[in-house]
This record gives structure tokens, sequence and C-alpha cells, in this order.
């Protein structure tokens, strides 16, 4: 089997959020799609250990939010890399309440479905979650995020909660085995002494690039980022880089 192949599957990223007993929850997906048409019906996948899992399965109800293309990296570090029962994740954010009562995130959004789940499947380590549509709305003409445009873009993997998780020792022995390494400019990154990584997200920062999001020139070390500088993923602080 080769890992690497699992990276051709296309998909987009959304938000997936509910809300039980006041407690609100939410978390980044790339699997979330349309099953049926008539009545309209989407999947999700969540992982058990996500606080999340429980509050939809409890509430009976989700909410997804299709993400645009130049999404608040804000959003993707909070929603997709830390737990709701360490921050509050909903503070600072814009959402609707929906007819299912799970709240719906609206920054950052391009479109909306509310849903109210009518099955679930155990997969082991997940749960696949069937929820009929009972309200929707789109929000903008911007493009949505795919799932390769971020992984490109950030040169980021799935955290290891995502149903596309693909263990990094095993892309790496599937990269140094093949002969056009060159072909891999993703994998260039990870064999890169200097770069330091998150450990919470995985984001490398390579000193040749710098980090123009966070207004770091080119041929910047990582030892001489300002002391403040955060991670331009998930916002996580210097003491949480480690070198490679
Ligand atoms: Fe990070």
């Amino acid at each position: 089997m080769k890992v690497k192949a699992f990276h051709k599957l296309s998909y987009g990223l959304y938000l997936i959020a509910s809300e039980y007993q006041g407690k609100k929850s939410g978390y980044i997906a790339n699997t979330a799609f349309q099953v049926t048409s008539e009545p309209p019906q989407m999947a999700i996948s969540c992982h058990k250990d996500n606080f999340s899992a429980q509050i939809i399965l409890n509430s009976g109800a989700f909410s997804v939010s299709v993400l645009k293309r130049e999404v608040n990296m804000k959003i993707i570090g909070d929603f997709g890399f830390m737990s709701s029962t360490d921050i509050n994740k909903f503070a600072g954010i814009n959402y609707l309440k929906g007819l299912s009562g799970s709240p719906i995130v609206t920054d950052s959004a391009v479109a909306w479905f509310d849903c109210k789940v009518v099955k679930s499947i155990d997969l082991g380590s997940h749960y696949l979650i069937i929820g009929e549509v009972i309200d929707s709305d789109e929000l903008s003409d911007e493009e949505p995020l795919t799932y390769q445009y971020y992984r490109e873009k950030y040169k980021m993997f799935s955290p290891k909660n995502s149903p596309t998780y693909i263990e990094k020792s095993k892309l790496e022995a599937e990269a140094s085995a093949k002969a056009e390494i060159a072909e891999e400019p993703e994998h260039e990154h990870i064999f890169d002494g200097e770069n330091y990584i998150c450990q919470i997200c995985g984001y490398s920062y390579n000193p040749e690039e710098g980090d123009p999001t966070m207004g770091i020139p080119p041929g910047t070390p990582f030892e001489k980022l300002p002391e403040d500088y955060k991670c331009p993923v998930c916002n996580a602080s210097k003491e949480y880089f480690k070198p490679v």
C-alpha cells in the first residue's frame, strides 16, 4: 500500500460545530459531504476522542460551515488544533444559532448547513455521522478552501485525530525510497536541519523563506525571531517550536 495515494483524494475543509447543555464544540474536518439529495443528507466523520463527538451524539445536531480559501488562520489553529476543554473556541467568533440548536460559525465561511443527526456508525477510531439538512445559507461568492490548497500552502499534515491522518514516518519512508525526490518539494522541508516545527500543528518555519504572513523577512533564523512570535497557523508561542 502506498500512503501518498491518499493525498490524491480531493476534499474541502469545513468547520463542524454543535452544542449540548450550553457546551459548544467545534472542529475542522475535511470529511463532510452530501450523501443524498431527497431528503438532503450529509455525512461527517468525527474521532471518538474529540470533545465534539459526544456533544454531537448527545445533542443530535451539528452544523457545517464551508470555509473560504483565504481563511482566517486563527480559526484553523483554534478549531483544528486546540481542544474545547482547554480554550473557548467561540470567543470573538461570529456565529448564528441554528434551528437545530447548533452554533453556526459565519466567520471565514462561504456557506453553511444546519443538520439533525439521523444515524451514526461506529467505525472504530471514528464515528460516521449522517445528518439531515434542515436549513442552509450561502454567505459569499468567494472560493471555498480545498484540502489540497491548504496542505500545499502551509506544508501541513493532518492532525492525529483526522480520518486522513498519515504518520509522517510513513511519508518520509516513501519519499526517501523515491528516486525523483526532487519532485517532492513538500519533503525538502522535513529534511532541512535549520527548520523549526510547531509541535502543536506541524507548521514548519523555514528561515530561508521567513514568514511573510507575520512580517518576518526571508533569511531570518528562528533564534532571531521576536520573542512574541506566534505560529501563523495555530497561534502557539515560540516555546512550542523544536528544531528538526
Ligand atoms: Fe502551530
